[in-house]
């Protein structure tokens, strides 16, 4: 049962460590061909403007319909999908689902929405990123700014597919680029001089920490990068009326958050584009 080394190193025999293993290697070939027994679904989370008073962007988040467990996650099956190689089928596919919504809402009047969606590292080192983007955006007849493509920190870290060149392209084709959960990485400013992105998302571990008065240095300061460098700004993870409170006195327009609404199917989340969500309002 527990996990024990010998003197030199020998390691009992770990049932638990077994069983683990053993469920990772199910998980992995059901996740073979999930994409084609049309499994996998997208769920949208509204990002609200307050000054507007509208929803301006969707993020697309990825869940698993699995047979027997349910709806699954991405935390607990997009890493498996990196290391088994099947990332690549599944990016491509949430890339043309959500550009079909996209075009679904825009075609419903909402011509002002964007709409982000998450990149995977794997996608930039492999296949042509950006040719898979900007003909899927073509295809759907969009203005390629209305697509935001997340990507991490880490990403920008370990540059070895040349991602700041692909980025560089893709802000070339028009397309808009958000680095996810920022600050939580090693921000070093300079990436932002070599990552020409669009957007900065707030990482929710800050806007967790913010409480009542309204200072708080890191927001502050990620408020005063996005200034300085004409960058839009979105805090995520909002779940407080005092966070959006703070939030909106340290100069941050846009929300995203359970506070207005937890991730949800299409057929929810148009109904916010008519009525901006307030759940807890
Ligand atoms: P993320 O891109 O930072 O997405 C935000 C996550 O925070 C989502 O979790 C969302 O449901 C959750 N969230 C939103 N508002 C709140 C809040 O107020 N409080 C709390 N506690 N959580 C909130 P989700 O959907 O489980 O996604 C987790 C991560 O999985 C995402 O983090 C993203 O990195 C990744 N992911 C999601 N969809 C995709 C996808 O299509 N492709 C890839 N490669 N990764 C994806
Ligand atoms: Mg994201
Ligand atoms: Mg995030
Ligand atoms: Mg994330």
């Amino acid at each position: 049962q527990v996990k024990r080394s010998g003197k030199n190193g020998f390691r009992f025999f770990d049932p638990d460590l077994n069983s683990h293993y053993r469920e990772r290697i199910a998980l992995e070939n059901d996740l073979r061909g999930a994409v084609e027994r049309g499994e996998l679904e997208l769920h949208y989370q509204p990002q609200i403007s307050l000054h507007r008073q509208r929803v301006v962007g969707m993020e697309a988040l990825l869940r698993w319909n699995h047979p027997v467990h349910g709806m699954v996650g991405p935390a607990a099956f997009v890493p498996v999908a990196e290391e088994a190689g099947l990332i690549g089928d599944i990016s491509r596919w949430v890339l043309e689902q959500a550009c079909r919504q996209l075009a679904d809402w825009r075609e419903a009047g909402h011509d002002e929405l964007r709409m982000s969606l998450n990149l995977s590292p794997h996608d930039f080192d492999s296949a042509d990123v950006v040719g898979m983007v900007t003909d899927c955006v073509s295809r759907h007849g969009l203005p390629p700014s209305q697509l935001e493509l997340e990507i991490t920190e880490s990403m920008m870290m370990q540059d070895a597919a040349g991602v700041a060149a692909k980025v560089r392209q893709l802000r070339e084709a028009g397309l808009s680029v958000a680095i996810d959960d920022f600050g939580t990485g090693y921000s070093a400013l300079a990436y932002l001089q070599k990552f020409p992105v669009s957007t900065l998302k707030i990482d929710r571990s800050f806007v967790r920490d913010l409480e009542g008065p309204a200072t708080n240095p890191i927001i502050s300061a990620i408020t005063g990068i996005a200034r300085g460098f004409g960058l839009q700004l979105i805090a995520e993870g909002v779940e407080r009326a005092e966070q959006v409170e703070t939030l909106r006195t340290l100069g941050c327009d846009v929300m995203q958050g359970y506070f207005f609404a937890r991730p949800a199917p299409a057929a929810e989340a148009g109904g916010w584009l008519r009525a901006v969500p307030c759940g807890a309002c």
